[in-house]
């Protein structure tokens, strides 16, 4: 295929890429790339909402200001939690202009729910929970409305293209076949989590740290990938196969949900007397592990069976059916539930305009580290971060991509390619970082899955292969090398890092 010009070349089509594309100037060329289908994204399968004081009431504001502290164990940036929360209203008011519905009372107001570490219903959510889908929704249908900017699926962002220091695009495979370049003058990662790199993870399985690996190889300075946060509610099954599990919102426990260990015991007013079943996702999450640990089982129940089934059908309809397809119905039955990966509070170090330490790169969205989040992120505050973020990316390319030239091409390099499919390798990072970084951790096992990572990247790197398996294996092994060399260097517990040894 022919290699193609563009602007601003934005990886990623959840929520961080497509609103960093609406607020792009359309006098500019966008061009939005999606690795399989546009929707296919963990923006996509968000449930419980976007956390939001939608008001100008100055005592609020620093109120979610020091929740989302309090939650990221006071080692969040401070001033980019200000920043968060000061500008939430505006992006999140200009997302209600474009025409995204959130769920409102019969008067017609915003229905706010609250979620663990929340001092307040500030929640907006839409569908009851299908906030992401929702949202994901409204934003690609005005995104193919806007002649400025072109949406390519199917196309793998393999390696940033860097020239004299700064990036100029990326080198592409469009549906697993052709292969060439996009040259663009800005380019935005915005391409998500890395649930992938974990045995069980809430995550679409595009989830691979894609963006984290490019941005590894181009030279981008990475921060607090170490804390790694599990959500405390996957549904437990024992038959699962696959890597992702169905996430039951911590919005049902905001409903007042409870939950009991294998004894039926309700066990959080052992960890959190205060906040119980919500406190945050690091606390609850652990107190589930111990009890797991100290039950001799691998799973929990969340009771809801004091709670109106046909209120929780009515608020939560996507997990109401899902339980219901596994056998449960809430309202009448305990519903297994175990922690599993969901998100990554580090990531690509940025600036408050999303700009990363490399020249004309931008990261967004989960893939980048803003200080928001601290040792552990608030819930509902990751898309409320990339409403923000890219907002602010956007506003920092319209104002300097006039100063930038043309870029002129590379040359593209010859690769192999084979039809492997490197099953055993991904098999193996997921079994490592399951078993040793992943709720609890100790030196030893850090320090003997850093080997094995390192050496599964070093001998990844000496045979490259043109393949999108490939390509995602290679990512895979980058990033979870940097959460467990992290993870090794930080001795200390903090957030949803805990240390025993
Ligand atoms: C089940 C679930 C529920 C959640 N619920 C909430 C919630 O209620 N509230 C909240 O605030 N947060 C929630 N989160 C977290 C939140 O959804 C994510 O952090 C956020 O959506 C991330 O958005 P993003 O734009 O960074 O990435 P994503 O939405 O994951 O989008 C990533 C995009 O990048 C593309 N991509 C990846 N790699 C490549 C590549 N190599 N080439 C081309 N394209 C690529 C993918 O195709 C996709 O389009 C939830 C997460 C999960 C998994």
């Amino acid at each position: 295929m022919e290699n193609k010009h563009t602007d601003v070349l934005i990886i990623g089509t959840g929520l961080s890429g497509l609103f960093a594309a609406i607020n792009i100037d359309p006098k500019y060329h966008v061009t939005l790339l999606a690795k399989t289908k546009v929707s296919n994204s963990n923006s996509n399968l968000a449930q419980g909402g976007i956390a939001c004081e939608y008001n100008e009431n100055k005592e609020l504001h620093e109120s979610h200001i020091q929740d989302t502290m309090r939650a990221g164990a006071y080692f969040n940036d401070e001033v980019a939690v200000k920043y968060l929360v000061d500008n939430a209203f505006d992006a999140v008011k200009y997302l209600v202009n474009l025409g995204v519905d959130f769920d409102v009372s019969k008067a017609g107001d915003f229905l706010f729910t609250k979620e663990g570490g929340h001092s307040t219903n500030r929640i907006l959510h839409s569908g009851g929970d299908a906030t992401g889908h929702n949202v994901i929704k409204d934003l690609l249908s005005i995104v193919r409305k806007r002649e400025n900017i072109e949406i390519i699926d199917n196309t793998m962002a393999l390696d940033l293209i860097k020239q004299d220091n700064r990036i100029t695009g990326c080198i592409v495979l469009r549906n697993q076949a052709s292969y060439y370049h996009i040259y663009a003058k800005k380019t935005i990662i915005a391409t998500g989590g890395v649930g992938s790199v974990y045995g069980s993870t809430t995550n679409d399985l595009n989830a691979t740290g894609d963006g984290i690996g490019m941005a590894y190889r181009a030279g981008c300075v990475f921060q607090n990938m170490e804390f790694v946060q599990f959500h405390p509610t996957a549904l437990y099954s024992e038959f699962v196969t696959s890597r992702q599990r169905f996430l039951i919102s911590e919005a049902v426990r905001g409903e007042g949900a409870y939950l009991r260990n294998v004894e039926k015991e309700r066990f959080m007013i052992k960890y959190d007397k205060e906040r119980m079943e919500l406190a945050p996702r690091d606390i609850v999450s652990q107190a589930i592990y111990r009890e797991m640990y100290d039950t001799w089982t691998d799973h929990v129940y969340l009771d809801t069976k004091h709670l109106d089934p046909k209120y929780l059908e009515k608020r939560f309809p996507t997990i109401f059916n899902r339980c219901k397809k596994e056998g449960y119905i809430l309202g009448l039955d305990l519903i297994p539930v175990a922690p599993a990966e969901h998100f990554l509070c580090g990531g690509i170090k940025t600036d408050l305009s999303a700009k990363t330490t490399i020249s004309n790169l931008y990261a967004v969205g989960e893939s980048s580290y803003t200080g928001i989040h601290g040792a552990n992120r608030l819930a509902s505050n990751s898309l409320l971060e990339c409403l923000v973020f890219s907002k602010a990316a956007a506003k920092d390319i319209n104002n300097s991509i006039e100063s930038i030239d043309q870029v002129s091409q590379t040359a593209i390099k010859g690769i192999p390619n084979y039809n492997y499919n490197y099953k055993p390798i991904r098999k193996k990072i997921g079994d490592y970082m399951d078993e040793h970084v992943s709720i609890v951790r100790n030196e030893q096992g850090l320090a003997l899955t850093l080997n094995v990572l390192t050496d599964i990247e070093n001998n990844l790197t000496k045979y490259p292969n043109l393949t999108k398996y490939y390509y995602e294996t290679l990512n895979m092994a980058s990033t979870a090398r940097l959460i467990a060399k992290a993870a090794l260097e930080r001795k200390e517990s903090k957030g949803c890092h805990l240390r025993i040894n």
